[in-house]
């Protein structure tokens, strides 16, 4: 565990510590103030993240969050982010992280302080939020929620950034408020067409005829890497794994439907609006699958061969 470190914030971590470094390798007092004022992160949200698993004091599946990381930077004209950098501090915070407990690592670059100078860029690891093992346990359940987006949204209008995690999640985390609100624990998003596009934070996955599907990334939807390593170890044990349209209707008559994403790794979906969901068959080996996935998969890449879209 780090040994400079301050208890975890608001945000339900559990007590712990925080890692913070920055890319010239330097270990920063996570209780200091790192940030200028007018960085434009800050002001506008204007930068691009990732957040990776530290588990045993690694950090997984690493390369597909850099990858993610790059095509982030390049859909907001942000120069290209120095990958060997970004990758030899992510591995020493991780270490010093250590193996302990898993970790959440954020990766952040910002397009610097609005008064001019380089980018910001930083890498903090803290606990886990206490719900996490909640939902890992439990599963959640879930509610639509209506974007007004079209699926065409990334096509038409690629300055909306759809599919590109940008820091600016505020209206992620008013849908994630909201479904509180309603009593549930999560969100689908819908596109205007009634199409299934993710989670505010993860990747939709269901089971239908004994295979595994989720929404096509072309919707306008993040890649996810947890959703990718999942289907290369299914494709493995001969699962098959697709790309396709999904409407909420097809999420309810569904074997099973879980949201993916890199700290949670597996929540099974228990009810949709309300409405009970069967339990699956495939729900183990999903998560056997995700966790074989992630203790293999230090080098994974986060495109699907054939869903990723360039960005
Ligand atoms: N979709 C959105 C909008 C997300 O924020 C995330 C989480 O980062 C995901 C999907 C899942 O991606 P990953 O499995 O890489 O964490």
């Amino acid at each position: 565990m780090a040994d400079t470190g301050v208890k975890g914030g608001s945000d339900g971590a559990r007590g712990g510590t925080r890692v913070v470094m920055t890319l010239d390798g330097t270990v920063h007092d996570p209780a200091a103030p790192l940030l200028h004022a007018d960085d434009l992160g800050v002001l506008r949200g204007d930068g691009v993240f990732e957040t990776v698993l530290v588990r045993g004091g690694e950090p997984r599946l690493l390369d597909a969050h850099l990858e993610r990381l790059a095509r982030s930077a390049r859909a907001m004209d942000l120069p290209a982010p120095d990958l060997a950098a970004w990758r030899a501090t992510a591995t020493a915070a991780a270490k010093k992280w250590g193996d302990g407990s898993e970790g959440a690592m954020r990766l952040a670059c910002t397009r610097g302080r609005e008064s001019g100078g380089g980018r910001t860029a930083f890498v903090m690891v803290s606990a886990l939020p206490a719900r996490i093992t909640r939902v890992r346990e439990d599963g959640i359940a879930v509610v639509t929620l209506d974007t007004g987006r079209s699926v065409d949204c990334a096509e038409s209008s690629p300055w909306e950034l759809a599919g590109v995690k940008s820091i600016s999640y505020a209206a992620n985390m008013a849908a994630l408020r909201h479904a509180e609100h309603r009593g549930a624990d999560d969100v689908v998003l819908v596109s205007s067409e009634g199409y299934v596009l993710e989670g505010p934070r993860s990747t939709v996955v269901i089971a239908r005829d004994g295979g595994l599907v989720s929404p096509p990334v072309e919707h306008g939807i993040l890649p996810g890497t947890t959703q990718h390593a999942l289907f290369e170890a299914a494709r493995k044990r001969r699962i098959d794994c697709r790309h396709a349209p999904l409407r909420p209707a097809d999420l309810i008559a569904a074997e099973g439907v879980w949201l993916l994403s890199s700290t949670t790794l597996v929540a099974t979906v228990h009810s949709i609006n309300g409405t009970e969901i069967g339990h699956s068959d495939l729900d183990g080996p999903v998560k056997e699958m995700v966790d074989e996935a992630l203790t293999a998969g230090g080098s994974s890449t986060a495109g699907d061969a054939g869903g990723a879209r360039k960005r």
